[in-house]
């Protein structure tokens, strides 16, 4: 499988190069030249498979065994969740009939960027062992510094990834006091030689900003060769696309339905995702063009509403009067304007429902890439672009969109912890979780045995417990301090007084991160 560019320029790419590159130079993303077709008896040959053997048969098919040979892969994907505290690894939790919360929070960090992170951790060093094989003086050897910027979860998820692996180092900048406690206590803990966390005195966007200008600067990008593990990042998509053939099939097992059977074709499923850079329902797109049963994917943001709106409209505009600026919300992972990943969808609408029936097939995808680069010119240009109604037709055909706002989250929140159906066992899920399951419930009312609902949980509720405690602050019968002990796992625990290394800076300046770096890797 070779890997070419949403903006049309770039062909050709190995899953290597796609995956070191992060984005092509003709600054769009990369997809795979087609997107494989799941085998014809998958539903049969597939059904029993657990995660890591699913996930072997699904990567498979988008790296070539030429490039990464299939013991090779295998070794990969069980050492990426061995980490894991769950032997399901992504287990589906029933609420009640027709709603199920996928939790894909068992990760080393807690949140579900860990499902991708530790794969993409394990892939990095395994090609540089390969470049490097044979390679003994230091000097010579291929080395990756990864950068990033984060405002929470992806930093602590990208160092629980990255940490001790061989040649790589890994900076995270975070905005001084504006990531939560526990999220800065992940990241700074973690005491690996190749860790290294920088404090930014500014905002989330002035470390964003810096991100931007060192990826800019390319005598800094050869010296270090930098690298960028953000949700851009093509393996990230691809190892989120196991995790739903794999719900998938625990649902039908856990109700003793065969897959295949009329039984499971009577079945509507909703996959609910709550969606900020639209990695995570992107995932889901793939899944079900590679012939997953899936009835809808539902985008669930919170009030910033962008995709929602576009979902409603077919036109992508940031909000008037702002200035495109976030609306700060108790899902902050979610807080988000212009959503990198949406732009991969925006490629396959585009080829489907924007290129004239006129252009040759040959010629395709390179007038897809060319419409894309001019709705991106004009959302830079204008703030926003139209895709006009037949591609919005077609993306409805997949999708559907919710905007939830934190008091209905927060109402979500109480609802679940403590349920007015004495039938229902009470189940406590984080602010973004909550946002998924709103927006379910408003666009699935009716939920049963052939309309159900997975709504993704992407985030262990003590990672968020300021806003389960608002949720929770008008009631009487709960002492939150006593029901939070009952909610937080053992592992965090001392986290709060750990030994921690981080290196401060006073002020958001290029020059000074530039410094730092320049420190560090001397050793
Ligand atoms: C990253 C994240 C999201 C959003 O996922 P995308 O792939 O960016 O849409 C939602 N919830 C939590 C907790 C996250 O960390």
């Amino acid at each position: 499988m070779q890997y070419k560019s949403t903006r049309g320029q770039a062909t050709n790419y190995t899953f290597e190069k796609a995956v070191l590159a992060g984005l092509s130079p003709d600054g769009g993303l990369f997809i795979p030249q087609s997107i494989p077709q799941a085998p014809a008896d998958f539903l049969t040959k597939w059904a029993n498979l657990s995660f890591q053997e699913l996930a072997l048969e699904v990567l498979s098919l988008y790296i070539d065994s030429s490039e990464i040979p299939r013991e090779d892969l295998k070794d990969l994907v069980d050492r990426s969740y061995a980490t894991f505290r769950h032997s399901d690894i992504t287990p589906l939790h029933k609420i009640k009939d027709g709603l199920y919360i996928l939790e894909l929070f068992h990760g080393p960090t807690f949140a579900f960027k860990d499902v991708a992170l530790q794969f993409v951790g394990n892939l990095f060093e395994y090609f540089l062992k390969r470049k490097n094989a044979g390679i003994e003086n230091p000097a010579d050897r291929h080395k990756i510094t990864v950068v990033g910027a984060t405002s929470g979860d992806t930093g602590s998820a990208a160092i629980y990834g990255l940490r001790n692996k061989k040649d790589l180092d890994v900076f995270i900048m975070f905005p001084t006091g504006r990531v939560s406690p526990i999220q800065e206590a992940q990241m700074t803990s973690v005491l690996d030689k190749n860790v290294h966390n920088i404090s930014v005195g500014g905002t989330f966007d002035d470390c964003q900003d810096i991100l931007k200008s060192l990826f800019a600067n390319d005598d800094f990008m050869q010296k270090y060769n930098l690298g960028a593990v953000n949700s851009i990042n093509w393996a990230r998509i691809l190892a989120q696309t196991v995790y739903y053939f794999h719900s998938y099939f625990s649902l039908l097992r856990s109700r003793n339905i065969t897959p295949g059977s009329t039984e499971a074709q009577k079945i509507q499923i909703t996959y609910s995702v709550p969606t900020g850079n639209f990695g995570d329902i992107l995932a889901g797109y793939y899944a079900h063009q590679m012939g997953l049963p899936t009835s809808k994917l539902l985008v669930a943001t919170n009030a910033n509403d962008i995709l929602y709106r576009f979902f409603c409209s077919g036109v992508c505009e940031k909000s008037v009067g702002e200035d495109g600026g976030v609306h700060e919300t108790l899902s902050p992972a979610m807080d988000i304007v212009v959503s990198s990943n949406f732009e991969r969808l925006l490629w396959y609408l585009a080829r489907d429902a924007a290129v004239e029936a006129s252009v040759p097939e040959a010629e395709k995808d390179l007038k897809a890439g060319q419409i894309v680069d001019g709705w991106m010119q004009d959302l830079k240009q204008k703030g926003r672009f139209d895709t006009g109604a037949k591609v919005l037709a077609e993306a409805k055909r997949i999708f559907d969109a919710g905007h939830v706002s934190d008091e209905e989250t927060c109402a979500t929140i109480r609802e679940y912890i403590l349920p007015k159906d004495a039938s229902q066992a009470p189940y406590v899920m984080d602010p973004h979780t909550a946002v998924g399951v709103t927006a379910a419930n408003a666009v699935v009312p009716q939920q049963d045995s052939q309309h159900v609902v997975i709504s993704l949980s992407t985030a262990h509720p003590a990672k968020f417990s300021e806003a389960v405690e608002r949720a929770l602050k008008d009631e009487p019968s709960i002492n939150f301090a006593e029901f939070f002990k009952t909610v937080s796992p053992k592992e965090f625990e001392g986290l709060m007084t750990a030994e921690r290394r981080v290196t401060v800076i006073p002020r958001a300046d290029q020059a000074l991160v530039i410094e730092v770096i320049a420190k560090e890797l001397q050793h």
